[in-house]
């Protein structure tokens, strides 16, 4: 059986910028059934894999998505004070990634700079695009796919538009 891999946060570990969690009943409802089934789950936060620690300062991606972050024509920065955190975000991507190799399936949390698979604030405005974690999943062929789509009408954010 392949490895799902499941944004940390949302299976309660108080990995986001600020400290806290933001558990999701239907992903841990989901999580449980593919287990069940026989999929090795494995819960991983890129940004602690990045060795930004918790709690960290908010983010946001400049300049463009993941995939130009990736390519090296956009930035990932502090809101505060726009400081460039680029390499620690790329560096935990490419580590969480290891972590499930062999990946098919992806639940990841939505508009994270990380994790976000659709939508993640570029230049302090949400925008279509992936989180850098999510589009190297993407780019490995992995399906990805948000909590939203188990917890629908639900008003779980990560923390604002930008934090992760
Ligand atoms: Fe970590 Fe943020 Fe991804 Fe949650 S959304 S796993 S806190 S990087």
């Amino acid at each position: 059986m392949n490895v799902v891999l499941v944004s940390a946060c949302l299976l309660g570990r108080a990995c986001r910028y600020d400290g806290a969690t933001i558990p999701s009943p239907g992903v841990q409802i989901e999580v449980a059934r593919l287990a069940q089934l026989g999929h090795p789950i494995v819960a991983v936060c890129p940004e602690e894999l990045g060795g930004l620690g918790t709690p960290r300062p908010a983010a946001q991606l400049a300049g463009g998505d993941g995939a130009a972050v990736l390519a090296g024509t956009a930035q990932v920065v502090r809101c505060s004070d726009g400081g460039d955190v680029t390499q620690p975000f790329v560096a935990g991507a490419r580590a969480a990634l290891a972590a499930g190799v062999e990946v098919d399936l992806a639940i990841l949390k939505a508009r994270s700079p990380s994790c976000g698979p659709r939508s993640v604030s570029i230049d302090g405005v949400i925008r279509p695009g992936a989180g850098v974690f999510a589009t190297l999943l993407q780019q490995a062929g992995a399906v990805v796919v948000d909590d939203e789509e188990f917890d629908p009408g639900s008003d779980l954010d990560d923390g604002g538009p930008a934090a992760s």
